[in-house]
């Protein structure tokens, strides 16, 4: 395999240039703080191949739905992140040169992404004609600490002559997205400002009125000191700079610090976002570029403390973990409860930037245990806003109760295939389940009276109107879906979508009784406003009693769906080699035809659902599906490395960790040029926690059952728990729980009790 980055514990890095590729490095390189993102672009001009891309968190475009055959119910558009002004960008000319590293001589380039402290270095020696060299270096950084602002120093050191230098520091808003379905540009100015110190742009989407501005501010010193320049300001539509023109000597660095900020109407008032804006980058020239600096570092040491793994005895997988730990905490700081994550996060276009099942099927086990509650809380929030869309997208389908989209923005259906957009209705599930994660983990029984109740009664009155019975097997049945495999349409009874939709109307029940019973009078204002009625409860009642499961008797084992057995009954060791991925090979029929898998399916119920079944039943379940799953789907390895974890099978568990570890990193599905798999990078903290160390919540506590995989002599990881953090330690013979923070906790390791005091350890052997 190919390896583009050099490993090391704390920083990807690249060395050389590699315009062939430039877009894979630009997608890695990727800077976010949750309100803004930046792919890894250049600052200077680069008229090689790229993919520029500056998204700005919730600012979205409705791009009109281009589809071949309409069909009724489909949305009327595909919700788009936006490419947004360009607010890194300095232009250089050196001895009246434009510095353009696909047309000038480069030597000694590299990019590194520090994800220590959460910046992003460049450093390269430019040779131009006549042999003269300047060396260039650039740091930037997207404020962890104050998320409107965004920070570049660039040096420039003529190493062998002195130079006639020119930077300009610029906005620029004439940009496009790549994937607009009509070629259509989506900003418009609105207003612009320049003058001798500072510049301004506001753009807004000719859709939506999304305001944006981005204000700028630089200084240009030599050693600390200021310098003799002059300045000529670039005006034009779309568009401000500062030219700033300055004689440089021989071996001395010039710096340019550029402070950005940015600023919408989805946080202040329109009129309010330009005089928010110059506040805010006044407040950061003030500060400086260090001051910045270190506070975004400090943010950046709290995340660490709270959430690193550390892998002793592999440097690959421990990079790779840190790389994915540190996208993660990018894409989503948890802020805004309007906000969402993208499967693409701010690194590309590709998915809309829109939220799928993703987030609460993947996402959220991590942010709930490396953060702060309330931020795990603001991703349920989020669906719990967006309650009322959901009923019309039910009521859309004529079906009652409220029906999530597969993909969105605020809440409307954007996804426009029949056979998701109608068929993939598991995904409801999937929020409700959720919110028991949610209450299971922290204890937050309040969230279900002010909340999570409405969601879960919504959501079960869907899946109550969406059920038939079929009077002659006295069964509820749910028909004509796509289960989480979704290289097959249009079945019946897919067995994970009956179990979740079973289990999401059982978990309703529950919760009524809870509140019914301990909150009687919370009870009966939320009966009156939801309308709830006594035969709909019993119906609910009827339909998980006698909900259909299909199941193979012979095999012991859950049937994908009704017919899967039927299929010729294949294992992805006889595909030939040359013909994977089957979705790049095959004609779409074919792949329907076949027994192939492209993620974990009643696998996936397996994992959410573990304490209903037991490791024999998970065991003959793995063994028949895990061979005809292709994983064409980067969520799916890391579901199949969980299970395959705790029913013993640890190289089985830590070949499959691998395929989701560094899957941008190695570029394993091709298809890093396009933005990172931000979704499923939560996958590989998955495998780590749920899976080696076997963390689930039991009894209200929580319990570990850890190995260490072979290849490695020792990991570790933290871990939130309802106002404690927890440091825990895996080697080959022993296992660590240290408190760092919080007072007595008891907690089960192998099924076993133990108490830790506050600030105290326990030390046990690993005995899996
Ligand atoms: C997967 C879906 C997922 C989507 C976005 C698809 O390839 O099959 O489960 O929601 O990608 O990540």
């Amino acid at each position: 395999m190919k390896q583009y980055f050099k490993i090391d514990e704390w920083n990807i890095i690249e060395e050389g240039l590699h315009p062939e590729e430039n877009r894979i490095y630009e997608s890695v390189m990727s800077l976010g703080n949750g309100h803004m993102g930046i792919r890894g672009n250049f600052e200077e001009d680069y008229s090689g191949d790229t993919l520029q891309g500056t998204y700005i968190a919730g600012v979205y475009y409705p791009d009109k739905t281009k589809v071949g055959w309409w069909k009724n119910g489909y949305p009327e558009y595909f919700a788009k992140v936006l490419n947004a002004t360009n607010f890194i960008g300095i232009k250089v000319l050196i001895n009246g040169v434009n510095i353009d590293l696909a047309k000038i001589k480069v030597k000694d380039f590299s990019r590194i992404l520090d994800m220590k402290n959460g910046y992003l270095l460049r450093s390269f020696t430019i040779v131009d004609s006549e042999n003269r060299e300047t060396k260039i270096e650039v740091k930037r950084f997207l404020s962890m600490s104050e998320l409107e602002i965004a920070a570049i120093s660039y040096s420039i050191t003529p190493l062998n002559h002195d130079a006639n230098i020119s930077l300009i520091p610029y906005l620029d808003g004439d940009v496009s997205n790549e994937d607009s379905n009509y070629n259509e540009k989506f900003w418009l100015e609105v207003n612009r400002a320049v003058d001798n110190e500072q510049g301004l742009l506001t753009m807004k989407t000719k859709k939506l009125d999304f305001h944006v501005t981005c204000a700028m501010k630089y200084d240009i010193k030599e050693n600390g000191n200021d310098i003799t320049k002059e300045i000529e300001l670039i005006d034009k539509e779309k568009y401000v700079g500062n030219k700033v023109s300055f004689t440089a000597s021989k071996e001395k660095t010039y710096t340019l610090y550029k402070y950005i900020s940015v600023t919408t109407n989805r946080d202040y008032d329109t009129e309010n976002i330009e005089s928010e804006a110059i506040k805010k980058v006044n407040n950061a020239y003030s500060k400086g570029f260090d001051v910045l600096l270190n506070e975004h570092i400090s943010a950046w040491e709290r995340i660490w403390k709270e959430s690193d793994v550390v892998i002793e005895g592999d440097v690959k997988a421990q990079q790779g973990i840190r790389f994915n730990i540190f996208q993660l905490n990018q894409t989503y700081t948890g802020h805004d409860p309007r906000l969402n994550i993208g499967p693409k996060g701010f690194t590309g276009e590709k998915y809309g930037g829109s939220t799928y099942w993703d987030t609460e099927a993947f996402c959220f086990p991590f942010y709930l245990s490396t953060s702060d509650q309330n931020i795990a809380r603001n991703l349920l929030i989020y669906r719990y806003n967006h309650l009322e869309k959901a009923k019309e997208n039910a009521r859309k389908l004529g079906l009652n109760g409220a029906l999530y989209p597969m993909v969105t923005m605020n809440g409307e259906e954007c996804h426009n295939e029949w056979e998701i957009t109608f068929e993939e209705i598991h995904r409801n599930a999937a929020i409700s389940y959720a919110i028991f994660n949610y209450v299971r983990y922290t204890d937050d029984k309040q969230y279900l009276l002010d909340y999570g109740f409405e969601v879960l009664v919504e959501t079960s009155r869907f899946w109550a109107d969406r059920v038939n019975y079929n009077p002659r097997k006295d069964k509820y049945m749910i028909l004509g879906v796509t289960g989480p495999n979704e290289y097959e349409n249009n079945v019946n009874n897919n067995w994970y979508t009956n179990t979740m939709a079973a289990w999401n109307l059982e978990y309703t029940l529950e919760v009524m009784e809870y509140i019914k019973n301990e909150h009687p009078a919370r009870f009966e204002e939320l009966k009156n406003k939801l309308e709830l009625q006594d035969e709909e409860i019993e119906k609910w009642k009827d339909i998980v009693n006698k909900m259909y499961y299909p199941y193979v008797e012979s095999l012991g084992i859950f049937e994908q769906q009704d017919g899967y057995m039927d299929k010729e009954l294949l294992n992805v060791s006889d595909i030939p080699k040359e013909e994977l991925p089957i979705n790049k090979h095959w004609s779409w029929d074919r792949i329907l035809r076949s027994c192939f898998i492209k993620q974990a399916d009643v696998i996936q119920g397996l994992y959410f659902l573990s304490d209903r079944f037991d490791l024999e039943t998970k065991k003959r379940n793995f063994d028949f599906y895990e061979p005809k799953t292709v994983h064409e789907s980067s969520l799916s390895p890391c579901i199949y490395s969980i299970i395959a974890s705790e029913i013993g099978y640890e190289e089985k568990a830590y070949e499959l960790y691998l395929r989701t570890a560094r899957l941008d990193l190695d570029n394993y599905n091709k298809d890093t040029d396009d933005g990172l798999h931000i979704t499923s990078m939560s996958g590989s903290w998955l495998a780590i926690v749920h899976g080696f160390a076997g963390m689930k919540i039991k009894d209200g506590m929580l319990s570990f059952s850890p190995f260490i995989p072979k290849a490695w002599n020792k990991y570790s990881f933290k871990i939130i728990f309802r106002g404690h953090l927890l440091k825990i330690t895996v080697d080959k013979e022993i296992i660590t729980i240290e408190q760092e923070e919080g007072n007595e906790l008891t907690l089960k390791i192998y099924d076993k009790e133990y108490t830790i005091e506050a600030n105290g350890k326990i030390t046990l052997e690993t005995n899996r």
